[in-house]
This record gives C-alpha cells, structure tokens and sequence, in this order.
C-alpha cells in the first residue's frame, strides 16, 4: 500500500532567515536556510506524520515583500501537481510573514473546488531560524498537526498555534510572533499539544469561492492593478498620475483599488479622478483602509466602481486582477 504524504513547499521568508547573532531578531536575512533542512530542524517531526512520508520543494528563496505572480504561479502548479497523486494527505507551504495572507488567498481562489477538499496550509515565522527561540519550528509542526486533522480542508494558515482561513487572514503585528488576526471572524482553530480545537467549521458554505479562476499559465499576461489610499490630505494628483502614465506603459493600468477611509470614502478630488479613470476603462474597487470589517454599500455605485464586501486592499487587488484576466 502507498503510505500517505505530505508534502512542504519552500518559498523563503523569515522562517528561513539567518541573522549573524542569535539574539538577533530583526537584522537577518529572510530565505537563506533551504526546506529540507528547515524541516530537519523540527523536533518531532517524525511522531507529528502519524506514518506520512515527508516531501519538500524549494519553490522559491524569497523575502515575501518580493512576493509576486511567477511564484504565485508556481505555487499553484505544484499544488496542482502534488494533489493530482490521492496519497497526498496536505500541501504545507512556508512563508514569509508580510504578504502570506495575498498568497493565500490567491490559492483559495485559484485552486480547484477538488485540490481545495485537501488541506493547503501556509506557515511561517516571525524571528529567523537563528533566533535563540525560533517560533518557525512550532509553526511548522502545528501545520503538520492541522495538516493530518480529518477536519481540515481548503487553503488555511498556521501561526502562533492560530488557524486562520484564507478569505479572513490578515498579518496585523508588525513584531509580534501572535502576528496574524482573522478580523471579525476570529481564528478557525487552536492548535494545542498536537490536538486542533476547532471552533468554526474550516470552509464556511457562504465563503466558498463564487468562481475559481483557471489560469492559462502559458500565456499570462497579468492585469495591473494599483492601490491607493485616501488619508487627510490626499488629492487627486496619484490618480491622475497614474492614470497619465499608463497610455506610455508598457504594462497600461487596468484598475485601482482604493483603500478608503472609513466605509471606503474618498475625498471629493479623488472621488472625480477615479470617476474619470472608470470611464476611460479601467476598473475601481473600493475597499477600506480600516483593520476590521467590510464596506458596507447602501444604493448604487458609480459606473466602472465595485466593492468586495470583507476583502481588505491587498486581496480587493488579488481578486480583481484574477477577474480581469478571467
Ligand atoms: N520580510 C519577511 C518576509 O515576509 C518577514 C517575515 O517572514 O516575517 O519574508
């Protein structure tokens, strides 16, 4: 019988860092310590499989404020491949910490409703694996641990002994190893001593994802998509900016994503420079500024405006460019 797997992607990150002292938090450099011996580092380990052969990947050797759509892409077709074999259990990816949640939810929109019946889980640390107490290591055996939970499914994240879905996760400390939050919803789960608590079912029915997005990988040509802010002060000149230099660009702007104030407001200036962005085509997402909560619409939007109730700026930014290439 083929024992089950699990199978770990490598992508860089903080979890991978090396810093030149151990009492170093802060000055080191994110993606230097390769997945297999990132994972050979793990007390645990073995007993944590229940039995599964452990396979890693080393996708990418990234700090994740260089995340972007070629490891994206990459990311989904070996998720792809590896759930295409049945005695894959779960995907476990590791990750940088600043831009795991746009990762996440790009898989949550992209893999199929079959790969997502697997767990794909995305773990990652805030102090360096030279740190004198490394967190990426407990992380790591807490995904295994959600990993091999019947329960689990869909593409989750592990943090701090928090399970986090993908639709809500959001990193929220900028120091702090507890550094992710899921907003409203509060965390899936808990992970404690090898056991996951769970307090909320892993895929709510209403968060399944309305459409999946194929992606013909071959011939991606990936919408720009923007995202401004409106603070005290702010005018139209970004807007109009953009707007200007994007008929010479070589990639020309295909929408904006307002991270507005409040309910998604924006100054009346920059209110007209987006509406006049929306009629010359290029699409306006609104969403807010705000850590917690949706924009909430009452009546109709301006023509070429649209909102994604709950969606933060970043993953407003994912959804869109996926529509538009869709
Ligand atoms: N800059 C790092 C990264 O995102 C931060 C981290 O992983 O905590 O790769």
């Amino acid at each position: 019988m083929t024992s089950r797997k699990v199978v770990v992607l490598g992508t860089g990150g903080t979890i991978a860092g090396r810093a030149s002292s151990g009492s170093d938090n802060v000055g080191y450099k994110a993606g230097e310590v390769n997945i297999a011996d990132l994972l050979g580092a793990v007390p645990g380990m073995s007993d944590r499989l229940q039995g599964c052969e452990l396979i890693s990947e080393q996708i990418a050797q990234i700090d994740s404020k260089d995340m972007g759509w070629s490891v994206w892409l990459a990311l989904q077709q070996a998720c792809g491949r590896h759930l295409a074999d049945q005695s894959v259990a779960a995907i476990l990816i590791t990750h940088g910490t600043d831009t795991l949640e746009e990762t996440a939810f790009f898989l949550h929109l992209c893999l199929s409703e079959a790969e997502r019946c697997r767990p794909v889980i995305l773990t990652c640390a805030m102090r360096p694996a030279t740190a004198l107490t490394p967190d990426g290591p407990q992380n790591i055996l807490d995904a295994v641990t959600v990993a091999l939970d019947s329960r689990s499914s869909g593409v989750l994240a592990v943090c701090a002994g928090a399970v986090h879905a993908a639709q809500h996760v959001q990193k929220a400390h900028t120091y702090r190893v507890d550094a992710f939050d899921s907003g409203d919803t509060g965390p899936l789960a808990w992970v404690e001593e090898g056991q996951v608590r769970w307090c909320q079912s892993p895929l709510p029915a209403e968060d399944k994802p309305k459409s999946v997005y194929a992606l013909d990988t071959g011939a991606v040509q990936v919408p720009r998509v923007e995202i401004v802010m409106n603070y005290a002060g702010a005018g139209d000149s970004l807007v109009r900016a953009l707007c200007a230099a994007s008929a010479a660009a070589a990639s020309p702007l295909k929408g904006i994503v307002v991270a507005g104030t409040g309910n998604g407001t924006v100054n009346a200036d920059m209110q007209s420079a987006l509406e006049h962005a929306a009629a010359s085509g290029i699409q306006v997402a609104l969403s807010s500024r705000c850590a917690k909560g949706g924009v909430v619409c009452s009546g109709a939007l301006p023509l070429g405006f649209r909102t994604y109730p709950g969606l933060s700026a970043v993953k407003a930014r994912v959804q869109l460019m996926l529509e538009l290439m869709a």
